[in-house]
């Protein structure tokens, strides 16, 4: 037969194709390279689909399933071929000529202003991104089925497209994107490549660029964890982040409820916010859809304490419920991100209990961040003050507060701390004769930042935190006591008038003479500043404001 006589049938889009046409071509906004990868996408669909029928009928095929790009300079055509499933002049029109999802245009309305078409592909419209770089696309395509002739579908993505049959060898299709002006780019073959591997790393294809092989990765989310070894997480790891410390542990897990998603999550080796590496505002996590990167560095997908944590995450749930969901509100990223939080909580509160060690050499790189997240997810922070550790005045090794508490003394009704340089100088501060003569463990801080994390806990299963060196800690009145060394107290007072704000007798005090209280608690930060300034636990300068308490 011969192609030339056969009759070529034009069609008009229907009104909603046309839509999603105009907003594509004016999409200003959208990184243009996407259409590459949604065109890989559709390729690998068709490929995994051909092989599904391989493993059920007897197709007599045994070539391998490819994908081959190929990038004409002279006539500007970046061309992309599958050997799949192909088309038939039915479901050409069908598939390219019709909307498939409700919500493409409820997407549309959110994005037109924004004109960011990332999302495009969830909602079965992915196809039409060519004609972002295109002024003409050709899609021709064969049938796997017997007899199935070859089809030419032709659109310059304006008003419709004509089929025509054609010529073609083997099953599967080629879609030829005749680039517009200023996207010679898309036929720079290191570009290319660079787009690929962004974006389609983990297709379980070959995907050749003008019959170069590009280096293409395990998808390990997809596979089951009693299937991989501690080597090939480690591998993954740094490929995808570059990080070739490896990192402490990692999760790999799926979910169902209330969302479906695979997801590998690793706790890196070293804090890299700490050599100011990276920003506080980035984000380490991807989100995947099929094995197909969505969104590289997805913001909000954890909360930002815990912006530490790297990985992956493939949801084939994204766009069903997307479409359902509005996305400006972004629900569905929420969704995932309560999942993620618990999860990771729960992981780390069990790694406490069953590795300590391990634990120990996480918390020491990454407190920061757990501190971070008591003092900002009011949502979690009993759970997240559960992986707090402290030295204290009778453990020179961390203990969880939950320790501290079941070793308390029975009418005790507060958790003591107190705040200084180094273990020595808080051992051998005054304000710890009483807790010793009591026996009474008091918890030992380094940091100031643990005196945001207190105030913002302000009691831990029914006990208030209590600065030890604040009026609060000194529990026994001396009444009596003052009446007997008035005399004292009053000589003192006019003594040092203007300097401190009153004078009282301690029974606290055993062997010190003296020494000083401040009313509320950012008084020991205040010292805990100054003291890794000086040596020592130095006073502040001003203590117009604290009380001297005496040992008469
Ligand atoms: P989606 O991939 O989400 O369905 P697209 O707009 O990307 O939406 O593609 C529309 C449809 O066109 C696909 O569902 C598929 O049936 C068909 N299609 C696109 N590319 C190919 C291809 N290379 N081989 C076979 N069918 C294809
Ligand atoms: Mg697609």
């Amino acid at each position: 037969m011969t192609k030339e006589n056969t009759k070529k049938d034009t069609y008009s889009f229907k009104a909603e194709i046309s839509k999603v046409l105009d907003i594509v071509i004016h999409s200003l906004y959208t990184d243009r390279s996407i259409f590459v990868r949604e065109l890989v996408s559709n390729a690998a669909d068709a490929l995994e689909k051909m092989r599904h029928i391989r493993l059920t009928e007897d197709t007599g095929q045994e070539n391998t399933l490819k994908i081959d790009i190929s990038l004409d300079k002279e006539n500007k055509i970046f061309s992309i071929r599958d050997n799949g499933i192909g088309m038939t002049q039915e479901e050409l029109k069908k598939n390219l000529g019709t909307v498939a999802h409700s919500g493409v245009i409820e997407y549309l309305e959110k994005v037109k202003d924004k004109n960011d078409l990332q999302l495009i592909g969830q909602f079965g419209v992915g196809f039409y991104s060519a004609f972002m770089v295109a002024e003409k696309v050709e899609v021709i395509s064969k049938s796997w089925k017997k007899n199935a002739s070859a089809w030419k579908w032709t659109s310059d993505g304006k008003t419709g497209y004509s089929i025509e049959e054609t010529d073609h060898d083997e099953n599967g299709t080629i879609i030829k994107v005749y680039l517009k002006k200023d996207n010679e780019l898309f036929i720079e073959k290191s570009q290319v490549e660079t787009i690929i591997k962004k974006y389609s790393s983990f297709i379980p294809f070959d995907i050749l660029i003008d019959e170069e092989k590009t280096e293409t990765v395990q998808a390990i989310w997809k596979q089951l964890p009693s299937e991989l070894k501690d080597e090939d997480y480690k591998t993954f790891y740094s490929f995808m982040w570059n990080d070739f410390s490896p990192p402490s542990f990692w999760i790999h897990f799926s979910t169902d409820a209330p969302i479906s998603l695979d997801a590998i999550l690793y706790f890196p080796g070293t804090n890299m916010e700490k050599f100011g590496l990276r920003g506080p505002e980035e984000s380490e996590v991807s989100l995947y859809c099929k094995k197909v990167l969505i969104e590289p560095q997805a913001k909000d997908i954890l909360p930002k304490y815990l912006r530490f944590v790297k990985g992956v995450i493939d949801s084939e749930d994204l766009p069903l419920n997307i479409s359902r969901e509005t996305l400006q509100d972004n629900s569905i990223i929420r969704k995932i991100s309560r999942v993620l939080t618990s999860k990771i909580i729960k992981v780390l509160s069990e790694k406490m209990k069953k590795d300590k060690e391990k634990y120990n050499t996480f918390y020491t790189e990454f407190s920061r961040f757990i501190k971070e997240g008591v003092a900002s997810d009011l949502e979690r922070k009993e759970k997240l003050a559960q992986l707090l550790l402290f030295e204290s005045l009778k453990n020179e090794e961390k203990i969880t507060l939950d320790q501290y508490i079941e070793n308390k003394k029975e009418d005790q009704e507060a958790i003591y701390y107190l705040m200084g340089a180094d273990r020595k100088s808080l051992e051998n501060s005054p304000y710890m004769e009483l807790f010793k003569k009591n026996d009474t463990d008091v918890l030992f801080s380094y940091e100031p930042v643990d005196e945001f994390v207190f105030q913002n806990l302000m009691m831990y299963k029914d006990l208030r935190f209590v600065s030890a060196d604040t009026q609060g800690a000194n529990d026994i009145s001396n009444e009596e006591k003052e009446k007997e060394n008035k005399a004292l107290i009053d000589w003192i007072k006019e003594t040092l008038e203007g300097k401190i704000k009153d004078v009282k007798v301690a029974s606290r005090l055993t062997d010190s003479p003296v020494m000083l209280v401040s009313e509320n608690m950012s008084h020991g930060m205040q010292r805990v500043m100054e003291a890794m300034g000086n040596s020592g636990l130095a006073m502040n300068d001003d203590t117009s404001n604290e009380t001297l308490e005496i040992n008469p």
